[in-house]
């Protein structure tokens, strides 16, 4: 079923906004409810139509469930069979490592966005979907954002706002417009390669394990989610996927490489990309603006922790937007830098070192040979990567 919009486009334009929210992906939705929650006069804007697929491992770790759980989010999960996982299965060159997992569960990242979509709608936000919205650029003393709101087929506007969380995802669209908002993207960036299969015989993939399949140019993960379909999501160097001729034969390559049974052909030209996604905005705040989410920048998928940190910082924006409507000022700003280290740039530590040693095919051949005989060491790590 689509989501449907809850306001045209002529009285999204004709309104005050208290806070307008751009993307509905988890930080997007989760802001805006919280927003909702609170009584402010709120706006979800997003340009693809809902249910929308997006490139994504579809895994959510314990922390980013304790998250929704702690705003009363936590037994959407159980409406859509959400599918618990038990543990994550490592193949290179053949050679094979299992690791239990403490938690975590698997859903298509349409049913969930979708179902966090509701909670904001039911909460009071206002959506507006197939919208593409773009910040205009505005004097540092602006008391009002204006965002210029496209539909592909209809006509376009303008709508006002006292603030704006942008939470577009990778390479934050909305804000080619606005010169305060530069972006690094490393140059040694990979770039993220997805599918989602229909439910067929995926025996060789059962469900509840995260299957990863590592190759010196990028690695593949694969889970069943809540109606049996694989969601196969991967991280692969640019020029392998220039060599190897298409997205969906470097996939193929890395399974086959590390040992993963081969997809049956209907996998053909069914995978879409991303741009390079390591890559960080320089200031993730300016006047009256607060980036959030994979806007704000993202490293590796390899550890999965993207949805838990956009989900921690919707929650942590939510409870300073109020501040931000009485008074715009630079505490603020610093406040927000603040938090957004603490949950995102603190955190990625272990995601760092994995995403070096998986470029080195001798150092990932002596992990996997170390946690192997000592399978115990994996566990802190996996522990912590989880809360
Ligand atoms: C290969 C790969 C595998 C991954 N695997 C996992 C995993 O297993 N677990 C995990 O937790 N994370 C994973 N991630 C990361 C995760 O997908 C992201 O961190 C997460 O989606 C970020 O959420 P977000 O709300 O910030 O952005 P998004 O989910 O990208 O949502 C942004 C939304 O904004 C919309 N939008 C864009 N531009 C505009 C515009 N101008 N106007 C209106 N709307 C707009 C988009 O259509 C989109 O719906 C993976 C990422 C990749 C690349």
């Amino acid at each position: 079923m689509t989501q449907s919009r809850t306001i045209s486009m002529a009285d999204a334009c004709n309104s005050d906004w208290d806070v307008i929210v751009i993307g509905a992906g988890p930080a997007g939705t989760v802001a805006a409810r919280q927003l909702a929650l609170q009584n402010l006069r709120t706006l979800l804007i997003e340009r693809k139509a809902f249910p929308r697929y997006k490139v994504c491992g579809c895994c959510l770790n314990q922390r980013a469930i304790s998250a929704l759980q702690q705003i009363g989010l936590g037994d959407i999960f159980e409406e859509f069979d959400a599918v618990p996982l038990k543990s994550f299965q490592v193949r290179y060159h053949g050679r094979e490592l299992n690791v239990p997992l403490p938690g975590g569960l698997a859903i298509s990242r349409s049913v969930f966005d979708e179902r966090l979509v509701q909670a904001a709608i039911d909460a009071g936000a206002y959506f507006l979907p197939e919208t593409t919205a773009m910040l205009k650029d505005s004097g540092a003393q602006e008391q009002t954002r204006l965002v210029e709101l496209t539909h592909p087929e209809q006509s376009s506007g303008v709508a006002k706002t006292k603030m704006v969380l942008v939470a577009d995802g990778l390479g934050h669209p909305s804000l080619q417009h606005c010169h305060d908002f530069e972006s690094v993207v490393s140059h040694h960036s990979r770039m993220g390669v997805g599918a989602l299969l229909a439910a067929d015989d995926f025996s060789n993939y059962p469900a509840g394990i995260i299957h990863m399949a590592i190759h010196r140019f990028g690695y593949v993960g694969l889970v069943r989610v809540e109606d049996g379909s694989l969601n196969i999501a991967a991280a692969v160097d640019r020029d392998f996927i220039k060599k190897s001729v298409s997205p969906t034969e470097a996939v193929k390559e890395i399974l086959k490489e590390s040992g993963f049974p081969a997809l049956a052909e209907t996998a053909e030209g069914t995978f879409k990309g991303t741009i390079p996604f390591t890559r960080k905005i320089v200031r993730p705040v300016g006047n009256r603006v607060f980036v959030l989410g994979d806007a704000a920048g993202y490293l590796e998928p390899f550890t999965g922790e993207g949805m838990a940190n956009a989900i921690s910082e919707a929650i942590a924006v939510a409870r300073m937007v109020p501040q931000g409507l009485l008074k715009w000022d630079p505490a603020l700003e610093q406040a927000w830098l603040r938090k957004h280290h603490e949950i995102t740039e603190g955190r990625l530590f272990w995601c760092r070192w994995l995403a070096q040693l998986l470029r080195s095919p001798a150092a990932v051949g002596l992990g996997l040979r170390l946690f192997h005989l000592f399978p115990a060491a994996a566990r802190p790590i996996v522990a912590r990567l989880n809360h």
